[in-house]
């Protein structure tokens, strides 16, 4: 990963939420894995999008499935690192206000802020109940 222009401090924060959540990812991973942590980081490292995850299957106690959601999740959390990189994260995709800190680092992936997620679930909201109208309505 490598950020060529300065960024702000906001962006600086952003940044170490991300850093955290990918350590923390890697460090599951790892444990999972029964692996050295040192050799998953050279490894995720070095092949982040594909992820080579055939070592694991020498051990058949490792449970596969969540190492692979985890390595989904660190995945997301390298296209957000690639998104700060680029001035595109952390701003509601709606409104285009910036998304509270304390929301980022609950949610890293977060799309909207909280008033727009509100009125999109409220909508979804809507939008069930019309294709299944009440009682009263029918
Ligand atoms: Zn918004």
């Amino acid at each position: 990963m490598q950020i060529k222009r300065k960024l702000t401090e906001r962006e600086q924060k952003l940044l170490q939420i991300l850093i955290n959540e990918r350590n923390k990812g890697i460090q599951e991973i790892a444990q999972l894995a029964k692996t050295d942590i040192h050799d998953l980081k050279t490894i995720i490292d070095s092949a982040i999008d594909e992820l080579d995850l055939s070592f694991l299957n020498q051990n058949k106690e490792i449970d596969c499935t969540l190492i692979s959601a985890y390595n989904e999740k660190l995945k997301n959390i390298e296209h957000a690192i690639d998104r700060l990189a680029e001035g595109n994260y952390g701003s509601c995709q709606k409104c285009g206000q910036p998304i509270p800190e304390k929301r980022l680092e609950a949610l890293p992936f977060a799309l909207y802020c909280v008033n727009c997620q509100k009125k999109k679930e409220e909508k979804n909201k809507e939008a069930t109940q019309r294709s299944y109208p009440m009682r009263e309505e029918i």
